[in-house]
């Protein structure tokens, strides 16, 4: 960094999570320093994997840590790549996340090196010569990623990140490890306080609990994946989700519930589990888990406890299982996985990828997507330009591994059971925030435009929606005047 910068007021750059979904990189530059908020991949279309291979819009070499919110692949999934290109600093992480971001970047690496190899023998197929076609990381750059992890944040302790920037972590409520972070920027004797939401929790689920509020600050990153709308009431998503899987049963289909495998998949195991107890669903019900990342990550979180909401930390800490279901059949090999479909009705199939962009998942549809008498729940989001999507948005057929499949089985979307708060929690959560300035990022541009509206008409000020590269410079500009978009 130039000398001429460093009596610069702070900045903040946003590049990645702008005007869209994924990819969250938010960099914090104050004095001589630069930190970053997330470096998540952008996922959804081709255009996506340009993206994760384009310049990140600054110098990895110059960024002196990574601050990390959750270990979803939106917003860890960059991370190899930064240190591939040079990055040296620390990257602090409660100590789930980092179990689960290692978890998530190891399975992203596997598909990058899997998906090289198969370009690289279509090439040689062709006659063409073994050019390009490298993975965007590796395995080793994801072992070397690991090894620049900062002992485990813990929430509500404040730390020092670099000289003038302190951190504090609260639990966000959407992963488990996940939290919002909040910055004191101290620099040429002025204070500015500026809280990164991450991913706010939907209030009211039973596995988390609800997201802790940060103190108030001058200014906030706030998601706004669902500004636009209101999920119903969990209760009522738990009976919708068991009512789909019974009718399904009577018609002779099984029930195929595409999953992220963190926190979704946990949360639905919690579900039937509780389901069985209460008797609304048979014992003998065969649920099949066909995600070995989502198998991996259930055993994660029962090494945590504390995390959870007190009837599931009893359960969990006097032995008990809270993901076990009677019938469950948990599926790591592709063997295992391949004799699920000798069972056409009765059986309820949970696999990834949560979006269908990929994973076991497109196999079952593959299966069961044209058959009247099966179903597919969706119970998470689906971004922009995916499979999973198309199907939401009622596709009369849709294209899986090159073969048309007609849509004849019933779709159900399911939205209580969102990770993510809805539009009112969102409000409630800025207004008790009160920040001067509200950046919005982490949202398709059409659901922002609208929550700002709905933002501005509940009181809000200045209300931000950069662009991929946009800067904002932390000054004193007047609320109001800065206020674009
Ligand atoms: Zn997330």
């Amino acid at each position: 960094m130039s000398p001429a910068s460093a009596s610069r007021p702070p900045e903040l750059s946003f590049h990645g999570a702008a005007r869209e979904v994924t990819g969250s990189c938010h960099r914090v530059v104050c004095g001589p320093h630069q930190i970053l908020v997330d470096c998540g991949m952008f996922q959804g279309d081709e255009e996506s994997e340009r993206h994760n291979a384009a310049p990140f819009g600054f110098e990895p070499s110059e960024i002196d840590a990574v601050l990390l919110t959750h270990a979803h692949l939106d917003h860890c999934g960059r991370l190899p790549l930064l240190v591939q290109r040079g990055f040296r600093g620390r990257i602090f992480a409660t100590a789930a996340t980092r179990q689960l971001a290692r978890l998530v970047l190891l399975d992203a690496a596997a598909i990058a090196e899997e998906d090289a190899a198969r370009a690289r023998r279509s090439r040689l197929r062709h006659g063409e010569e073994d050019g390009a076609g490298q993975p965007l990381y590796s395995t080793l750059d994801v072992f070397d990623t690991m090894d620049q992890f900062a002992p485990a944040v813990r929430y509500g302790a404040a730390f020092e990140v670099v000289p003038g920037v302190r951190a504090t972590y609260v639990d966000a409520g959407h992963l488990l490890g996940s939290a919002s972070v909040r910055l004191e920027l101290e620099h040429d004797g002025r204070k500015r306080s500026v809280t990164f939401s991450g991913d706010i929790g939907n209030p009211g689920r039973e596995l988390l609990p609800d997201p802790t509020l940060p103190p108030p600050s001058d200014l906030v990153v706030m998601e706004c994946t669902y500004g636009d709308r209101q999920h119903r009431p969990y209760a009522e998503s738990v009976e919708e989700l068991l009512d789909a899987i019974h009718a399904t049963f009577r018609r002779g289909g099984n029930v195929i519930i595409p999953t992220f495998a963190l926190e979704r998949t946990q949360e639905l195991l919690y579900v039937l589990h509780r389901a069985v107890e209460r008797g609304r669903l048979a014992p003998s019900t065969q649920v099949f888990l066909d995600s070995p990342m989502a198998i991996s990550a259930t055993r994660i979180f029962a090494r945590f406890p504390e995390a959870f909401r007190p009837p599931v930390a009893k359960l969990l800490r006097s032995g008990g299982d809270p993901f076990a279901v009677p019938g469950l059949h948990m599926t790591r090999e592709v063997a295992q996985s391949r004799m699920i479909n000798a069972i056409t009705g009765g059986a309820i199939i949970m696999a990834g990828s949560g979006m269908c962009t990929g994973g076991r998942v497109l196999h079952h549809l593959r299966r069961h997507l044209w058959r009247r008498e099966s179903a597919v729940v969706f119970v998470g989001f689906a971004a922009e330009g995916t499979l999973g999507r198309q199907i939401i948005d009622g596709a009369e057929r849709v294209e899986i591994f090159g073969e048309t499949i007609p849509v004849r089985a019933r779709i159900h979307t399911i939205n209580g059971f969102s990770a993510h708060a809805d539009r009112d929690a969102l409000l409630a959560w800025q207004h008790e925030v009160g920040p001067a300035e509200t950046v919005l990022v982490h949202g398709e541009h059409e659901v922002m435009r609208t929550f700002a509206r709905a933002l501005r008409k509940a009181g809000a000020r200045a209300v931000h929606m950069p662009r991929r590269g946009e800067r904002l410079r932390l000054d004193d500009a007047e609320p109001g005047e800065a206020s674009h978009g």
